[in-house]
């Protein structure tokens, strides 16, 4: 994780301080070799945790534990991302599009996602983004939509999600709608009381909201200012500033 600039100023400046009698004299141009000499002390961090999430991403493509859904999808569906992310989301599973993709949500419900990722100042390059299912639920030959995974195959998956969480350690998460409520806390419950609150999945702060497809479904500014302040609480919590203009959205 990248720390604060001007913490790493103070404390090369200590760490240099300490190491010579005069008073100590710095150019810009040596505080600037510092910093990047810092910075790049993250690279193999990153490196590493990329490594990591690639050993998983190969065994979930070739899972065949709900054998099921290994028969029905087109390809599993890992997560998309910073493997350094301070915010990771966590939605249900993926549907049509992302099994057709292999991308987790990129349909019209992650067209949305990415419009709040953007509102938030953020990419989706610079957060985390994975489903409690890695594949698609199945649904009838030549039905459309999609379905909502079942219990059993939530518990059958969520090993991979809690790996994929153990090497990006987020420092905030958040979940989307109520499967992944159940997936993460293990209890289902009533999103109207669940939303809007600080959580915790094991000491990690879980903000929970309503899934984008709910706000497709209910296009009332009500419900879209709900989800915006609890995005505004997420800024709010990993310290990044909020304009006016943002403060505003959906009044
Ligand atoms: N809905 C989800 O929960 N996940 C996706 O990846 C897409 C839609």
């Amino acid at each position: 994780m990248l720390q604060p600039a001007l913490s790493l100023v103070l404390e090369a400046l200590k760490e240099i301080r300490e190491s010579q009698e005069k008073t100590f004299r710095v150019s810009r141009a040596t505080l600037n070799r510092l910093l990047e000499s810092r910075r790049h002390q993250n690279v193999p961090d990153i490196a590493a945790k990329a490594a990591s999430l690639g050993q998983v991403r190969d065994r979930v493509c070739v899972c065949t534990k709900c054998p099921h859904l290994a028969r029905s999808r087109t390809q599993t569906v890992f997560g998309v991302g910073n493997p350094d992310a301070e915010l990771m989301f966590v939605g249900e599973a993926p549907g049509a599009d992302e099994d057709a993709r292999g991308e987790p949500f990129v349909g019209r419900a992650g067209q949305l996602l990415t419009r709040i990722i953007e509102t938030m100042g953020l990419s989706r390059d610079e957060v985390y983004i994975a489903n409690i299912l890695k594949c698609r639920p199945d649904m009838p030959k030549g039905s459309p939509g999609n379905r909502p995974p079942t219990p059993q195959e939530m518990q059958t998956c969520i090993g991979y999600l809690i790996e994929q969480i153990e090497i990006i350690q987020p420092r905030v998460m958040v979940a989307l709608g109520a499967t992944a409520v159940e997936g993460l806390l293990g209890a289902r419950g009533v999103m109207r009381e669940l939303r809007g609150k600080w959580h915790s999945y094991h000491d990690t702060p879980l903000m929970i909201t309503y899934h984008p497809s709910y706000l497709l479904r209910n296009q009332s500014l009500g419900e879209k200012r709900k989800v915006w302040e609890d995005m505004m609480a997420v800024l709010e919590k990993l310290d990044r500033p909020i304009s006016e203009r943002q403060r505003n959205y959906f009044l």
